[in-house]
């Protein structure tokens, strides 16, 4: 299929600098300001689940926006026993997917009001993350390719993207004729059970497309069960790791897995680089989204002789930073997603603060899980031992003599995701993106945020299994192999 494909085009989203566009928004978002939603699993049959839990929103203690019934043992057995792949012609499923994206752009108050208050997403973020979920569906829904699908996929979608990367996934499983058991975050079931129903609406039928919120055990029964036929998974490298080794103890060689993991993504700035350009793209990169995308910046290299100027700009830049409660359009950076995350990430923040690192971090409200965009120098990426999944950012000075060793540690993280380049010299951008080892690689800008169609997102290493998402290869990952291959 063709890359670029004239006849589909991506959502236009909102311009948020439009004060009537803002009207229409908060007008839309109001009607569900203290609404109250209900995930339960929504099964070809009736579901039995677990008691219901309460969903919290992460940057006020007292709301709830709803509850969840995670699906119970008998759920799962009913959805793997039930799961069917879809009949209907490529046509036709390409007809109810788009008619799904309309549906989704329709329903843009309720979706932006369920991402601030169950995910904690910023009102940009949320346009954002809606323009891509609608464009996972258009872009998948306009590729099917001309092949039998694998049988029944199983996706399992993170918390960070909860529209965005759950309709991606199920939009290609989909699209492609597979049977789909979706479960998604235990932190973000409202907003899935939302899409699954507008989904469903569409078109999309009850048997095809199955939802289980749930926790761990839930993806751990539709992972290792030999009814399934192929894994798509967003998360965390260890639960990947996991994953594939459930599967390979229960499932048919060769069942695919296709995993989207973490990174330690780096940027370089060397002394060519526009001042301004680079700390606009630091800040998005590093903080947009609470630093809460696998794709965020977290190890800034910056050559000496423009450090101290730059790091002086940045830290201006993040003292301007509005950190607080996403429902308002003022904010920059919302919450982190919870509890266990504010508390990982503020232990890493302490530790830096004890060994004097901590050069600069922001006010933050005092409920709610924040935590203040942070930049802690650290000598080299090594440094890290895990991601820091949230606001903070690490820089390291180097001298223009060290980049190749700098390239070379980059590279030994074993991750390969997002890579960011700032620098007006074309030889040294040659050299440098061709020694990076990393998925997508951007120059001159920010790291975050690929578009669906033009920048096919996916990293190497432990980052991920690749093809990537929103790229012309990701469907075949969810077709049947062909039969001379599998008789060979
Ligand atoms: N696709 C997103 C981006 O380009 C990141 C996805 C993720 O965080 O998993 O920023």
């Amino acid at each position: 299929p063709d890359l670029f494909q004239p006849e589909r085009v991506n959502s236009k989203g909102f311009d948020l600098h439009h004060t009537p566009t803002l009207d229409k928004i908060d007008a839309a978002r109001d009607a569900f300001r203290a609404h109250h939603w209900y995930a339960q699993p929504l099964l070809s049959g009736d579901a039995s689940p677990e008691q219901d839990q309460p969903v919290t929103n992460p940057a006020q203690p007292q709301d709830r926006p709803g509850a969840i019934a995670p699906a119970s043992t008998e759920d799962v057995e009913l959805a793997l026993n039930s799961a069917a792949p879809w009949q209907a012609p490529p046509a036709e499923r390409s007809r109810i997917l788009n008619t799904a994206a309309d549906l989704y752009e329709a329903h843009f108050g309720e979706l932006f009001a369920l991402l601030a208050r169950e995910a904690g997403k910023s009102l940009p973020d949320a346009v954002a993350e809606l323009r891509e979920a609608v464009d996972f569906l258009r872009y998948y829904a306009a590729n099917i390719p001309d092949a039998e699908p694998a049988g029944v996929f199983t996706c399992i979608s993170p918390w960070n993207f909860p529209l965005a990367i759950f309709t991606g996934q199920i939009s290609a499983a989909l699209a492609t004729g597979n049977a789909v058991l979706a479960k998604p975050a235990p932190q973000t079931p409202l907003i899935s059970h939302r899409a699954v129903q507008l989904l469903q609406e569409a078109g999309v039928p009850r048997d095809v497309l199955q939802l289980l919120p749930g926790g761990p055990s839930v993806g751990a029964a539709l992972t290792s069960d030999p009814r399934v036929s192929g894994v798509a998974f967003t998360g965390s490298t260890a639960t990947a790791l996991k994953i594939r080794a459930a599967m390979a103890d229960n499932l048919r060689p060769g069942t695919p897995l296709i995993a989207e993991t973490g990174g330690l993504n780096a940027m370089i700035v060397d002394s060519t680089a526009l001042p301004e350009q680079a700390v606009q793209s630091i800040i998005e990169s590093a903080f947009q989204s609470a630093g809460q995308r696998c794709s965020a910046l977290r190890c800034l290299y910056v050559q000496e002789d423009i450090a101290d100027d730059l790091l002086t700009m940045l830290t201006g830049a993040m003292q301007a930073l509005q950190v607080g409660d996403p429902w308002l359009i003022s904010t920059d950076c919302g919450p982190v997603i919870d509890e266990t995350a504010r508390q990982g990430i503020a232990d890493h923040v302490s530790n830096a603060r004890v060994e004097g690192r901590v050069l600069k971090d922001t006010p933050i409200p005092p409920e709610g899980t924040f935590i203040a965009p942070t930049l802690i120098e650290i000598p080299g990426i090594s440094a890290l031992k895990r991601e820091i999944f949230g606001p903070v950012l690490h820089v390291v000075r180097f001298k223009a003599s060290e980049i190749d060793q700098v390239i070379a540690d980059i590279n030994a993280t074993g991750y390969g995701l997002t890579f960011g380049l700032h620098t007006r010299i074309d030889d040294r951008v040659q050299h440098i993106t061709e020694a990076v080892h990393a998925g997508n690689i951007y120059v001159n800008r920010n790291q975050i945020g690929a578009i669906v169609g033009s920048q096919p997102f996916g990293g190497e290493g432990l980052s991920g299994t690749g093809p990537k998402a929103g790229g012309p290869n990701y469907m075949t990952r969810f077709c049947a192999p062909d039969r001379q291959q599998s008789d060979e």
